[in-house]
């Protein structure tokens, strides 16, 4: 017999505990189905078994004190308690010739300075960030740097992407760090998230799912269950996949997000055999073979150092990727104490993305038995994925 449950969440990255909190909050009973043997999706701090104290993200780093809907989620698990300020370095470029080199260093600054109150002025309406940033910064600083710089901090060929959904303006709390992490790293924000109204239910991969007088039917390879309510916080391909299974009319919404696949890997370094690269936050590739690398020097450690670096999706094989990127920095192999490779994906919106937020939303104001949640809506921030488990929690529960 299939367990029943009021709710079924499928995916146990924050998009899908953050729903399971709000509906806890309201009295409701759900369970997570999530096909890893842990929860946090893209949100994994690997802790080395080489290092005892030394951790390092292999997915997302940062929270900002703007964040207020994850601040909210953490103020109820009393994280903040746990709170670890970043220290403030640069971005820097690693340039074809693999050069470390500042970003300003190779803009044209006139150009460039003149773009800032284009920057603050205007609106970037329905164009590319190539077109938009084209025309504020010009075209030669944003060809031969800035769109390496988008492409970084998206994870992805940023060319197409809607510039209207690239930065976002909200209201910062200054009681707390400008950017922060935990102590443990970002994974305690799923390690302090115990709730007897939520059941989580890991190795646990949905195959399909089915809707049958008015309950939802729910096949997984871990066994069978049975919900009044879905919530599919899965990235949009997967949701694609278990929507199509059954022609449901939110498949055929246009302007779809496709995926940018990553091979993401944590490098950590005997920090006395490193020295000749100073602490910096992060690297941006310039026609390299990864988006960006980003490094722990934000949080210093006595004895370790590491760096994530984030290739493009490429037939070559990891260790290829990983050896190159060292010989780059000219970082001997011998400095090298672990690594750890994981395979991540960011959506990729399409022009017009509004009409795909619109085209959800107004299929899925006419029933509120399935929710929508994950990072394919307003951006891709932690934060965006909170707040639309708020708004989805708030829109299908009483
Ligand atoms: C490399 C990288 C760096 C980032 N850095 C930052 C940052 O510093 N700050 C920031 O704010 N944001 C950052 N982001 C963005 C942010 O981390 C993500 O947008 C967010 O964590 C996505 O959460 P999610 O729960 O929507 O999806 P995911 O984290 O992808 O979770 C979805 C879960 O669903 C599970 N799942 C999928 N299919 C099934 C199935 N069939 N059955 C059961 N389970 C399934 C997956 O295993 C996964 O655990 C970063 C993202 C990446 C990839």
């Amino acid at each position: 017999m299939a367990e029943h449950y009021p709710i079924a969440i499928i995916g146990g990255g924050i998009s899908g505990v953050s729903f399971a909190h709000f509906a806890a909050l309201k009295g409701y009973k759900s369970i997570i189905l999530e096909q890893n043997d842990k929860l946090g999706g893209c949100i994994e701090t690997y802790h080395s078994p080489k290092t005892r104290d030394f951790w390092l993200e292999l997915g997302a780093h940062t929270i900002y004190n703007s964040y207020q809907h994850l601040i909210g989620f953490c103020h109820d698990h009393e994280l903040l308690d746990q709170l670890q300020k970043r220290k403030k370095y640069p971005f820097k470029l690693l340039t074809p010739q693999n050069q470390i080199a500042s970003v300003i260093s190779k803009l044209n600054p006139i150009r460039a300075g003149l773009g800032l109150p284009l920057f603050k002025l205007t609106n970037a309406g329905n164009r590319s960030v190539m077109q938009y940033f084209s025309f504020v910064f010009g075209s030669h600083n944003y060809q031969k740097t800035l769109r390496y710089c988008f492409d970084a901090v998206l994870c992805q060929d940023s060319q197409n992407f809607p510039a209207d959904f690239l930065f976002k303006t909200r209201t910062k709390d200054k009681s707390l760090p400008r950017s922060f992490t935990f102590k443990d790293g970002m994974s305690s924000l799923f390690t302090h998230t115990d709730n007897p109204n939520t059941k989580i239910n890991l190795n646990t991969q949905v195959m399909s799912v089915e809707q049958q007088s008015k309950q939802w039917h729910i096949t997984t390879d871990n066994g069978a269950f049975t919900a009044d309510k879905l919530v599919l916080a899965t990235p949009w391909h997967i949701c694609y996949r278990l929507l199509a299974q059954i022609n449901h009319p939110l498949v055929h919404i246009k302007q779809q997000p496709t995926v940018s696949k990553l091979i993401t890997a944590a490098l950590i370094f005997d920090k006395d055999k490193i020295k000749h690269i100073k602490p910096i936050n992060g690297l941006i590739g310039v026609n390299q073979d990864f988006f960006s690398m980003v490094t722990r020097d934000t949080i210093v450690h006595e004895k370790y150092r590491g760096m994530t670096v984030h290739f493009k999706n490429t037939n070559v094989p990891y260790q290829q990727l990983v050896d190159g990127f060292l010989s780059k920095l000219n970082i001997a192999k011998d400095a090298l104490i672990d690594l750890k490779h994981k395979n991540n994906s960011v959506p990729c919106y399409q022009s017009q993305h509004q009409q795909f937020i619109n085209g959800i939303n107004s299929e899925l104001s006419k029933d509120i038995s399935l929710a929508l949640t994950g990072n394919y809506f307003t951006r891709l921030a932690v934060e965006d994925c909170v707040k639309r488990s708020f708004e989805e929690a708030k829109r299908i529960l009483n």
